[in-house]
């Protein structure tokens, strides 16, 4: 599969890697738009938001349940963070492989759009 977020699990392409598991990846977005922008991806290949159910959302709740852990290796535990997963064209997904960024280390603005 061509998709880069599961060459990036797959470690055929390198990634600034902050926190992994058997199930789940998280690195430093390439383009990070705050001091801390992490992306945490599940290593299977869900495409996006519109493709979580029943049968592929253990991930999903792995994913929450690490959010803090690495807000708290990241430091912004305390001070704050979001977290954000872009669906779709009118979300501006550009990777179609479902990741959350976890953003913080500044104040972030108060519109979410
Ligand atoms: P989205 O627009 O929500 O689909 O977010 C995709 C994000 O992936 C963007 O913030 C990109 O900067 C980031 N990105 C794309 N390729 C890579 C890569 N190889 N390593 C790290 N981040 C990447
Ligand atoms: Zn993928």
């Amino acid at each position: 599969m061509s998709c880069i977020f599961c060459k990036i699990a797959n470690k055929e392409i390198p990634s600034d890697c902050v926190y992994e598991t058997e199930n789940i990846i998280a690195f430093r977005d390439l383009n990070p738009q705050a001091p801390v922008h992490i992306l945490i991806v599940p290593k299977i290949h869900i495409a996006s938001m519109n493709d979580i159910n029943s049968e592929n959302s253990a991930v999903i709740s792995e994913i929450f349940e690490t959010v803090n852990k690495i807000a708290e290796q990241e430091d912004i535990k305390d001070s704050g963070y979001r977290v954000i997963s872009n669906c779709g064209e009118d979300g501006c997904q550009s990777v179609q492989h479902l990741h959350f960024h976890l953003v913080g280390g500044r104040k972030l603005s108060e519109t979410l759009s």
